[in-house]
C-alpha cells in the first residue's frame, strides 16, 4: 500500500483483500459441481470461468477450492459498492427480517418512495420526474418503450449498432449483435429501426459527422413523426466500452427534442459512479428525457427503474405499468444502502481515479504491444480492444488467450464486443491500490505474452 492510497480495508465481509491459489482454477470442488451443473442447467446458460464462489468481500471473490480471486467484473458491473458491503448487508438482513414483499402495487412501503426520490434527485436535469421500479434492466427498457408509446402515441423505436438492451423479446429486437443473444429466437418485435453509430477508433468521424450520418440513416428508414422514442446507451456496453465523439449524444438529443420524440438513455450499465460521474450522460451534458438504470443501483439485488420527465412518465393509465416484483422491499433497502455508500464514501471520484490509475498502467503496455488498438473508456469502465498489428482487424483469439491467463492467475475480467476483440474491466470501486496493482500486473504480462512463441 502506497502513503497516497485512500484507507481500504484489508478484510471486507471476513475476506481478506489479496489474491492468493491454492489449487489451479477450476479447483477439483468446483469442476466437481461443475459436473452436477452440466447434467442439470440448461447449456444456453454459458458460464465464463467455473470457479465456483463461496464467499465474496470487496474485491475478491472465494471459491469453493479456498482460492482468492480478484474481481474486475463486479458480475457485469453491478457490485461496484464491493462484494458485503457493509451497510448493505445490514439493510438487506433488517429490511428481511422485517418483510420480503407485500407487491408494492397491492400494499405500498416507504423504501419505494425512497428510492423514487433518490433517482429524482440523482439523474440529470432538475425538472419534475416521477420513476417506476421493475427487477432487471431488460424489464426497464421494455417499460421505457411502453411509456414513450404511450406519451407520444407513435409506435417506432430507433436503436444503434452494437447496442444491447436485454434479452427478452422486445429488448432482443433492440439489441443489435446475433450471437449469442438472438439467433434462432425470432421472430422480433416489429418497429425497431437501427442506426449507425460513433464509434471513434473504427470510423474516426467527429460527433458531428456521426450525428448527421446517424440521421441520415434514421430518415431514410422511417418517417419521424412515428417515431416515439431512441434508445441508446451513453457508452455501448456489451457492444466494447464504445465511448462516442464528443457531440454524438448530445446532437442525437437535440435532433430527438425537434422532432418530438422522447430520448431514452440505458444507463443499465453506466449508471450509479461507474464511468467517474454518478451518470454517464452527463460527461456530455445531455438531460435524457427516461433514464433506466439496473445493475449497478442496489449492490446486487435485482432492481431496475425507469425515471424521467413527469409529463411522460405519467402518460399510461392506472395500472398500465407495475409488476409483481417490481421494487422489492429488499431490494429498495439495499439500493438506498448502495446509493448511501456511493455519496458518503466519495465512490463517484474514487471511480474516476481507478480509470486514470488503469488507463496509465494500461497506456504504458500499449507502447510495447502492438495487438492493442484502442485503450478506452470512462472511470472504472476500461476496455483493451485487441487487433491484428498494425490493422483494425479484430483479434478475438487474443482476447481468449489474455483473459483465460488472467483466469487461470486468479483475476476475473471479461470479454465483449460485436467481434469479441475487447477485454472490459469493471472493478468494484472499493478496490485498494495494492489488489488492483496486482491485478494490473497478471493483466498487463498476458497482454504483453501476446503474439510471442
Ligand atoms: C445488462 C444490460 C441490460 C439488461 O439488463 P438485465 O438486468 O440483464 O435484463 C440492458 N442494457 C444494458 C446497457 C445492459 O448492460
Amino acid at each position: 500500500m502506497t502513503a497516497t492510497a485512500p484507507s481500504v480495508d484489508q478484510i471486507v465481509n471476513g475476506v481478506p483483500q489479496h489474491r492468493r491459489l491454492v489449487t489451479t482454477v477450476p479447483g477439483p470442488r468446483s469442476l466437481e459441481l461443475l459436473g452436477r451443473r452440466e447434467a442439470t442447467v440448461a447449456r444456453g446458460v454459458s458460464v465464463m470461468l467455473p470457479a465456483f464462489i463461496e464467499r465474496a468481500g470487496g474485491a475478491v471473490l472465494v471459491d469453493v477450492d479456498g482460492n482468492h480471486l480478484i474481481d474486475l467484473g463486479s458480475g457485469i458491473a453491478v457490485t461496484g459498492v464491493g462484494h458485503g458491503a457493509r451497510r448493505v448487508v445490514a439493510a438487506v438482513a433488517e429490511q428481511a427480517a422485517s418483510f420480503t414483499h407485500t407487491c408494492f402495487m397491492i400494499n405500498p412501503y416507504e423504501g419505494y418512495v425512497a428510492v423514487a426520490e433518490a433517482l429524482a434527485r440523482l439523474t440529470p436535469g432538475d425538472h419534475e420526474k416521477r420513476s417506476v421500479l421493475l427487477s432487471s434492466g431488460a424489464e426497464g427498457i421494455e417499460n421505457a418503450v411502453k411509456i414513450a408509446r404511450s406519451y407520444t402515441r407513435r409506435s417506432a423505436v430507433v436503436v444503434f449498432e452494437h447496442g444491447y438492451h436485454g434479452r427478452t423479446n422486445l429488448t432482443m429486437a433492440l439489441t443489435a449483435k446475433d450471437m449469442p443473444y438472438k439467433h434462432g429466437f425470432g421472430p422480433f418485435a416489429p418497429e425497431v429501426y437501427r442506426a449507425p453509430l460513433s464509434y471513434p477508433f473504427r470510423d474516426g468521424l467527429t460527433g458531428e459527422q456521426a450525428v448527421a450520418r446517424a440521421i441520415e440513416a434514421i430518415e431514410e428508414q422511417v418517417d419521424v413523426d412515428d417515431v416515439a422514442a431512441i434508445v441508446i446507451e451513453p457508452i455501448q456496453g456489451e457492444g466494447g466500452f464504445i465511448v462516442p465523439a464528443p457531440g454524438f449524444l448530445s446532437g442525437l438529443a437535440a435532433w430527438a427534442r425537434a422532432n418530438g420524440v422522447v430520448f431514452v438513455a440505458d444507463e443499465v450499465q453506466t449508471g450509479f459512479a461507474r464511468t467517474g460521474a454518478m451518470f454517464a450522460s452527463e460527461h456530455e451534458g445531455v438531460v435524457p428525457d427516461l433514464i433506466v438504470t439496473a445493475k449497478g443501483i442496489a449492490g446486487g439485488m435485482p432492481l431496475s427503474a425507469v425515471t424521467g420527465r413527469a409529463e411522460i412518465m405519467d402518460a399510461p393509465h392506472v395500472g398500465g405499468l407495475g409488476g409483481t416484483y417490481g421494487g422489492n422491499p429488499v431490494a429498495c433497502a439495499a439500493a438506498l444502502a448502495t446509493i448511501a455508500t456511493i455519496e458518503e464514501d466519495g465512490l463517484v471520484d474514487r471511480a474516476a481515479a481507478l480509470g486514470a490509475t488503469i488507463t496509465a498502467r494500461l497506456r504504458a503496455v500499449q507502447e510495447q504491444q502492438p495487438a492493442i488498438g484502442d485503450l478506452r473508456g470512462r472511470g472504472a469502465m476500461i476496455a483493451v480492444e485487441l487487433v491484428r498489428p498494425g490493422t483494425t482487424d479484430p483479434d478475438p483469439l487474443a482476447a481468449v488467450a489474455v483473459a483465460r491467463a488472467c483466469h487461470e492467475q486468479g483475476v476475473v475480467v471479461l470479454t465483449c464486443g460485436t467481434y469479441g476483440n475487447v477485454l472490459r474491466l469493471l472493478p468494484p470501486f472499493v478496490i485498494g491500490e495494492e489488489l488492483l496493482a496486482d491485478a494490473l500486473d497478471v493483466l498487463s504480462a498476458a497482454l504483453l505474452a501476446l503474439g510471442r512463441p
